[in-house]
Protein backbone atom coordinates (compact mmCIF):
# COMPACT_ATOMS: atom_id res chain seq x y z
CA UNK A 1 0.00 0.00 0.00
CA UNK A 2 1.30 3.43 -0.51
CA UNK A 3 2.53 5.81 1.96
CA UNK A 4 -0.14 8.37 0.54
CA UNK A 5 -3.10 6.39 0.56
CA UNK A 6 -5.40 7.03 3.69
CA UNK A 7 -8.22 4.66 5.29
CA UNK A 8 -10.98 4.94 7.55
CA UNK A 9 -8.70 3.46 10.35
CA UNK A 10 -5.83 5.48 9.39
CA UNK A 11 -7.98 8.88 9.59
CA UNK A 12 -9.44 7.94 12.89
CA UNK A 13 -5.88 7.13 14.92
CA UNK A 14 -4.21 9.74 13.19
CA UNK A 15 -6.39 13.18 12.64
CA UNK A 16 -8.42 13.04 15.84
CA UNK A 17 -10.77 16.32 14.62
CA UNK A 18 -11.75 13.35 12.12
CA UNK A 19 -12.12 10.67 13.65
CA UNK A 20 -16.32 10.39 14.84
CA UNK A 21 -16.94 10.75 11.62
CA UNK A 22 -14.45 7.89 9.79
CA UNK A 23 -15.70 5.75 12.65
CA UNK A 24 -19.09 6.05 11.67
CA UNK A 25 -18.30 5.03 7.86
CA UNK A 26 -15.92 2.39 9.10
CA UNK A 27 -18.67 1.13 11.35
CA UNK A 28 -21.41 1.24 8.42
CA UNK A 29 -19.44 -0.17 5.73
CA UNK A 30 -18.34 -2.94 8.21
CA UNK A 31 -22.38 -3.77 8.75
CA UNK A 32 -23.01 -3.60 4.97
CA UNK A 33 -20.24 -6.57 4.85
CA UNK A 34 -21.98 -8.47 7.77
CA UNK A 35 -25.41 -7.99 6.07
CA UNK A 36 -24.09 -9.36 2.71
CA UNK A 37 -22.13 -12.32 4.41
CA UNK A 38 -23.63 -13.72 7.81
CA UNK A 39 -26.38 -14.78 5.67
CA UNK A 40 -29.28 -12.83 6.42
CA UNK A 41 -29.47 -10.79 3.52
CA UNK A 42 -29.93 -10.93 -0.06
CA UNK A 43 -26.24 -10.64 -2.18
CA UNK A 44 -25.53 -6.68 -3.29
CA UNK A 45 -26.80 -7.48 -6.44
CA UNK A 46 -28.79 -5.11 -8.37
CA UNK A 47 -29.80 -6.93 -11.42
CA UNK A 48 -31.10 -4.92 -14.67
CA UNK A 49 -32.74 -6.55 -18.09
CA UNK A 50 -30.66 -5.75 -21.17
CA UNK A 51 -26.58 -5.15 -21.39
CA UNK A 52 -25.37 -2.18 -20.22
CA UNK A 53 -24.41 -0.07 -23.39
CA UNK A 54 -28.33 -0.08 -24.06
CA UNK A 55 -29.08 1.32 -21.21
CA UNK A 56 -26.37 3.72 -21.59
CA UNK A 57 -27.43 4.28 -24.92
CA UNK A 58 -30.57 5.51 -24.01
CA UNK A 59 -28.91 7.48 -20.89
CA UNK A 60 -30.16 5.42 -18.12
CA UNK A 61 -27.93 4.89 -15.36
CA UNK A 62 -27.50 0.88 -14.62
CA UNK A 63 -29.25 1.16 -10.60
CA UNK A 64 -32.22 2.89 -12.52
CA UNK A 65 -32.35 0.65 -14.83
CA UNK A 66 -32.45 -2.27 -11.96
CA UNK A 67 -35.32 -4.11 -11.03
CA UNK A 68 -37.39 -2.39 -8.18
CA UNK A 69 -37.99 -5.12 -6.43
CA UNK A 70 -33.96 -6.38 -5.90
CA UNK A 71 -32.84 -3.10 -4.92
CA UNK A 72 -35.30 -2.70 -1.96
CA UNK A 73 -35.20 -6.21 -1.21
CA UNK A 74 -31.62 -5.30 -0.65
CA UNK A 75 -31.82 -2.04 0.73
CA UNK A 76 -34.94 -1.98 2.83
CA UNK A 77 -33.52 -4.55 5.57
CA UNK A 78 -29.66 -3.13 4.90
CA UNK A 79 -31.21 1.11 5.55
CA UNK A 80 -32.53 -0.48 8.87
CA UNK A 81 -29.62 -2.62 9.82
CA UNK A 82 -27.35 0.48 9.42
CA UNK A 83 -29.98 2.74 11.57
CA UNK A 84 -29.83 0.05 13.87
CA UNK A 85 -25.80 -0.41 14.77
CA UNK A 86 -25.42 3.16 14.56
CA UNK A 87 -28.07 3.68 17.21
CA UNK A 88 -25.58 0.85 18.91
CA UNK A 89 -22.59 2.69 18.35
CA UNK A 90 -23.60 6.35 18.74
CA UNK A 91 -25.69 6.81 21.84
CA UNK A 92 -25.94 10.49 20.84
CA UNK A 93 -28.33 9.95 17.93
CA UNK A 94 -29.59 6.39 19.50
CA UNK A 95 -33.43 7.71 19.40
CA UNK A 96 -32.97 8.99 15.96
CA UNK A 97 -32.11 6.21 14.45
CA UNK A 98 -34.04 3.80 16.27
CA UNK A 99 -37.00 5.77 14.76
CA UNK A 100 -35.83 5.85 11.50
CA UNK A 101 -35.35 1.67 11.84
CA UNK A 102 -38.52 1.13 13.16
CA UNK A 103 -39.94 3.59 9.89
CA UNK A 104 -38.34 1.71 7.46
CA UNK A 105 -39.20 -1.71 8.98
CA UNK A 106 -43.13 -0.74 8.92
CA UNK A 107 -44.45 -2.79 6.03
CA UNK A 108 -46.59 0.40 4.85
CA UNK A 109 -43.62 2.06 4.00
CA UNK A 110 -42.88 3.55 0.86
CA UNK A 111 -40.15 1.69 -0.42
CA UNK A 112 -40.37 2.00 -4.30
CA UNK A 113 -40.98 5.70 -3.90
CA UNK A 114 -38.66 6.44 -1.63
CA UNK A 115 -36.11 4.59 -3.66
CA UNK A 116 -36.88 5.86 -7.31
CA UNK A 117 -36.90 9.46 -5.74
CA UNK A 118 -32.95 8.54 -3.50
CA UNK A 119 -31.50 11.69 -5.14
CA UNK A 120 -33.80 14.08 -3.31
CA UNK A 121 -33.70 14.79 -0.63
CA UNK A 122 -36.92 13.08 1.69
CA UNK A 123 -39.25 15.60 3.65
CA UNK A 124 -40.12 15.08 7.26
CA UNK A 125 -44.08 14.01 6.43
CA UNK A 126 -42.59 11.35 4.00
CA UNK A 127 -40.04 9.71 7.32
CA UNK A 128 -38.82 11.33 10.38
CA UNK A 129 -35.45 12.39 10.80
CA UNK A 130 -35.58 12.87 7.52
CA UNK A 131 -31.94 14.28 6.68
CA UNK A 132 -30.51 11.16 8.73
CA UNK A 133 -32.76 8.15 6.83
CA UNK A 134 -31.62 9.68 3.25
CA UNK A 135 -27.92 9.25 4.92
CA UNK A 136 -28.40 6.02 5.52
CA UNK A 137 -30.52 5.23 2.55
CA UNK A 138 -27.66 6.51 0.31
CA UNK A 139 -25.31 4.54 2.52
CA UNK A 140 -27.24 1.67 1.66
CA UNK A 141 -27.51 2.09 -1.93
CA UNK A 142 -23.79 2.36 -2.27
CA UNK A 143 -23.98 -1.49 -1.60
CA UNK A 144 -25.51 -2.39 -4.79
CA UNK A 145 -24.03 0.38 -6.92
CA UNK A 146 -20.71 -0.35 -6.07
CA UNK A 147 -21.13 -3.91 -7.05
CA UNK A 148 -22.79 -2.94 -9.90
CA UNK A 149 -19.39 -0.43 -10.71
CA UNK A 150 -17.10 -3.31 -10.16
CA UNK A 151 -19.15 -5.31 -12.38
CA UNK A 152 -18.90 -3.87 -15.79
CA UNK A 153 -16.50 -1.69 -17.51
CA UNK A 154 -17.82 1.74 -17.52
CA UNK A 155 -18.78 3.34 -20.53
CA UNK A 156 -16.56 5.69 -23.31
CA UNK A 157 -17.58 8.35 -23.78
CA UNK A 158 -19.26 8.27 -26.89
CA UNK A 159 -22.18 6.23 -25.20
CA UNK A 160 -22.62 8.36 -22.06
CA UNK A 161 -22.68 12.32 -22.00
CA UNK A 162 -25.06 12.91 -19.28
CA UNK A 163 -23.42 14.83 -15.84
CA UNK A 164 -24.71 11.90 -14.10
CA UNK A 165 -22.99 8.57 -12.84
CA UNK A 166 -23.57 5.82 -15.51
CA UNK A 167 -23.91 3.88 -12.61
CA UNK A 168 -25.74 4.98 -9.84
CA UNK A 169 -27.17 8.14 -11.20
CA UNK A 170 -25.73 10.46 -8.70
CA UNK A 171 -24.28 14.28 -10.60
CA UNK A 172 -20.50 14.01 -10.42
CA UNK A 173 -18.62 15.80 -7.34
CA UNK A 174 -14.98 14.24 -7.66
CA UNK A 175 -12.49 14.31 -10.23
CA UNK A 176 -9.20 12.48 -10.73
CA UNK A 177 -6.09 14.96 -11.82
CA UNK A 178 -4.83 13.41 -15.12
CA UNK A 179 -2.89 14.49 -18.02
CA UNK A 180 -4.44 15.33 -21.00
CA UNK A 181 -7.65 17.44 -22.49
CA UNK A 182 -10.42 14.95 -20.75
CA UNK A 183 -11.99 15.09 -17.63
CA UNK A 184 -11.47 11.61 -15.52
CA UNK A 185 -15.17 11.90 -13.45
CA UNK A 186 -15.92 9.66 -9.76
CA UNK A 187 -18.57 8.95 -8.70
CA UNK A 188 -18.27 9.40 -4.60
CA UNK A 189 -21.37 7.46 -4.30
CA UNK A 190 -19.91 4.02 -6.32
CA UNK A 191 -16.45 4.83 -7.15
CA UNK A 192 -17.36 4.35 -11.00
CA UNK A 193 -14.30 6.28 -12.71
CA UNK A 194 -15.09 7.33 -16.35
CA UNK A 195 -14.08 10.15 -19.23
CA UNK A 196 -16.00 12.91 -19.78
CA UNK A 197 -14.67 15.13 -23.38
CA UNK A 198 -13.01 17.86 -22.86
CA UNK A 199 -12.69 20.35 -19.83
CA UNK A 200 -15.58 22.60 -20.04
CA UNK A 201 -18.06 22.62 -16.99
CA UNK A 202 -20.02 19.25 -16.92
CA UNK A 203 -23.36 20.27 -16.18
CA UNK A 204 -23.80 23.83 -18.41
CA UNK A 205 -21.03 23.40 -21.15
CA UNK A 206 -19.12 26.45 -19.87
CA UNK A 207 -15.70 26.85 -21.65
CA UNK A 208 -14.54 30.22 -20.44
CA UNK A 209 -11.63 30.59 -18.35
CA UNK A 210 -12.78 33.49 -16.70
CA UNK A 211 -16.16 31.73 -15.42
CA UNK A 212 -14.10 28.58 -14.07
CA UNK A 213 -12.24 28.47 -10.85
CA UNK A 214 -10.29 26.45 -8.61
CA UNK A 215 -9.93 26.48 -5.47
CA UNK A 216 -7.12 24.82 -2.98
CA UNK A 217 -4.79 25.48 0.28
CA UNK A 218 -2.57 23.25 1.79
CA UNK A 219 -4.64 23.94 5.26
CA UNK A 220 -7.31 21.58 4.13
CA UNK A 221 -5.92 18.60 2.75
CA UNK A 222 -4.68 16.54 -0.24
CA UNK A 223 -7.69 17.98 -2.67
CA UNK A 224 -8.63 20.99 -5.28
CA UNK A 225 -12.00 22.32 -5.88
CA UNK A 226 -13.08 23.56 -9.23
CA UNK A 227 -16.24 25.30 -9.23
CA UNK A 228 -18.22 26.75 -12.25
CA UNK A 229 -19.35 30.24 -11.91
CA UNK A 230 -22.19 30.04 -14.43
CA UNK A 231 -24.13 27.46 -13.15
CA UNK A 232 -22.75 27.11 -9.60
CA UNK A 233 -21.47 23.39 -10.25
CA UNK A 234 -18.14 22.37 -8.49
CA UNK A 235 -16.00 19.10 -8.30
CA UNK A 236 -13.21 17.56 -5.88
CA UNK A 237 -9.92 16.90 -7.42
CA UNK A 238 -7.94 14.33 -6.00
CA UNK A 239 -4.35 13.07 -7.09
CA UNK A 240 -4.50 9.84 -8.90
CA UNK A 241 -1.80 8.31 -6.76
CA UNK A 242 -3.81 9.55 -3.65
CA UNK A 243 -6.53 7.09 -4.01
CA UNK A 244 -8.02 3.76 -3.80
CA UNK A 245 -10.22 2.23 -6.10
CA UNK A 246 -13.51 2.25 -5.20
CA UNK A 247 -15.73 5.50 -3.42
CA UNK A 248 -12.82 7.71 -2.37
CA UNK A 249 -14.33 7.79 1.18
CA UNK A 250 -11.12 8.21 3.10
CA UNK A 251 -10.26 10.69 1.25
CA UNK A 252 -13.32 12.45 1.21
CA UNK A 253 -13.90 13.20 4.90
CA UNK A 254 -9.66 14.02 4.89
CA UNK A 255 -10.53 16.72 2.87
CA UNK A 256 -14.00 17.73 4.14
CA UNK A 257 -12.57 21.15 5.49
CA UNK A 258 -12.46 21.96 1.66
CA UNK A 259 -16.10 22.16 1.06
CA UNK A 260 -16.36 24.12 4.47
CA UNK A 261 -14.22 26.76 3.44
CA UNK A 262 -15.31 26.99 0.11
CA UNK A 263 -18.54 27.17 1.04
CA UNK A 264 -17.83 30.12 3.86
CA UNK A 265 -15.16 31.97 1.33
CA UNK A 266 -16.21 30.95 -1.72
CA UNK A 267 -20.27 30.28 -1.98
CA UNK A 268 -19.54 26.90 -3.66
CA UNK A 269 -21.04 23.94 -2.75
CA UNK A 270 -20.85 20.21 -4.85
CA UNK A 271 -24.18 18.47 -5.67
CA UNK A 272 -25.96 17.91 -2.64
CA UNK A 273 -26.96 14.02 -2.89
CA UNK A 274 -23.34 13.77 -3.03
CA UNK A 275 -22.86 15.90 0.46
CA UNK A 276 -25.65 13.99 1.38
CA UNK A 277 -24.48 10.53 0.82
CA UNK A 278 -20.91 11.50 2.92
CA UNK A 279 -21.34 13.79 5.57
CA UNK A 280 -24.47 12.61 8.11
CA UNK A 281 -26.91 15.44 9.43
CA UNK A 282 -25.27 17.49 12.36
ZN1 LIG B 1 -22.01 6.14 -9.07
ZN1 LIG C 1 -21.39 25.17 -15.30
Amino acid sequence: MSAEIWTLERIETEEPALAALARLHRVLADEAVLFATDGTGPAPKAAFAGPPAVQWLSGRPLLLAAHPAVVRDLCAPLTARLARRLAAEFPDVAEASLAVAEAVEHPGFPWPERIAAFREAPSEDDVPHAPLFHFLLLRALAAPATHLARSFTPPTPDRWKRAMCPFCGVHPAAAIASPGSDRCLLCVLCGCRWTMEGLACPTCGEKRTERLRALASPDVGPASLEACDSCGFALKVFSESALPSGPPLAMEILTCRLDLVAERDEGVRRDPVALAALFPPE
